[in-house]
């Protein structure tokens, strides 16, 4: 854990502690999900700041979130598998599949007159390594006639090295594209604030763990102030994540955060129902 200064860290995701079964089980299910449909796309959305809870919630955008549905073990969740397709390199065909659903999700969307509307991909460390992310995106949006601004690309420090160029020269592309960069689960890793010196973002979303008390606890109150000022401070647009209550929103409103996010404005939702319950949000 110690370092100097250039040192590289990895940081190990939990699952590689899963005993080796279970990870042979899981990279088969992730295949057989892969091959035989079994990948389940939940769009959860995100709102403007400025909706009062209580009064109108306006949707700016949605996120896209995967599961798998197991014949037999029922809906898995991301938490689990995600770390497996990323030691296994499935991570590649599942983040293509999710893009495409969500550039079709979107681009229906649109149709339907919800033409403002943004899209947040989550992006494993592997997808950015392996190449071809920026070219595929790229792709996916002149197909469905999508302006690249609408695109947000949500990054964790997991397995991202740091001064990584690769990375850096990744970011750039996207941004050149249009698309914009948020730093996601924000306060949890080891290296947030280095990341934010190093790597262009321009939105920072505030991880769900700092929200859980933050009606009932002034110090977790006083953090997440400093984290919203600090992001402002930087020009980023600040989003908090796991508002389950309406006194968290108020809180969260009341120091400035941009957007919300969590289940109080709304659960994820399967993609096929998305439309008919967003539109009326
Ligand atoms: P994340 O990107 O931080 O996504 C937010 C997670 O918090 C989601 O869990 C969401 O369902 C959950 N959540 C939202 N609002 C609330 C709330 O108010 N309270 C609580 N307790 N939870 C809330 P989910 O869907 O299980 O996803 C877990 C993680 O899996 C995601 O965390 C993301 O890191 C990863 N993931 C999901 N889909 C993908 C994907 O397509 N590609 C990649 N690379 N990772 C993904
Ligand atoms: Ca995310
Ligand atoms: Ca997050
Ligand atoms: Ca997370």
């Amino acid at each position: 854990k110690g370092r100097s200064p250039g040192e590289y860290r990895l940081y190990q995701p939990s699952t590689t502690h899963l005993p080796a079964h279970q990870m042979i089980a899981l990279e088969r299910d992730l295949h057989r999900a892969l091959n035989e449909d079994g990948l389940r796309l939940m769009l959860q959305p995100i709102v403007t700041a400025d909706s009062i809870p209580g009064g109108r919630v306006t949707l700016s955008g949605v996120e896209t979130l995967v599961r798998i549905e197991h014949p037999e073990h029922g809906v898995l969740s991301p938490d689990t598998f995600i770390p497996v397709a990323e030691a296994s390199g499935l991570i590649l065909p599942l983040g293509a599949w999710v893009m495409e659903q969500g550039l079709a999700w979107l681009a229906a969307a649109t149709r339907q007159g919800l033409d403002t509307l943004t899209l947040s991909f989550n992006v494993s460390a592997r997808e950015i390594h392996a190449g071809g992310l920026v070219e595929r995106l790229a792709e996916g949006l002149a197909r469905h006639a999508l302006a690249p601004h609408r695109i947000i690309l949500e990054v964790t420090e997991n397995l991202m090295l740091e001064r990584d160029e690769v990375v850096l020269e990744t970011f750039n592309a996207l941004r050149s594209l249009g698309c914009r960069l948020a730093i996601d689960d924000f306060g949890t890793g080891f290296s947030s604030m280095s990341y934010l010196q190093h790597l262009p973002f321009d939105i920072v979303k505030i991880d769900r763990c700092f929200v859980s008390e933050l009606h009932t606890e002034p110090r977790q109150a006083a953090l997440v102030a400093a984290m919203i000022e600090m992001g402002h401070a930087l020009g980023l647009s600040v989003t908090v994540e796991g508002i389950e209550l309406n006194e968290q929103a108020r809180c969260c409103l009341d120091n400035g955060a941009d957007h919300l996010q969590g289940y109080y404005f709304c659960r994820p939702v399967p993609a096929q129902e998305a439309l008919a319950r967003f539109i009326t949000l």
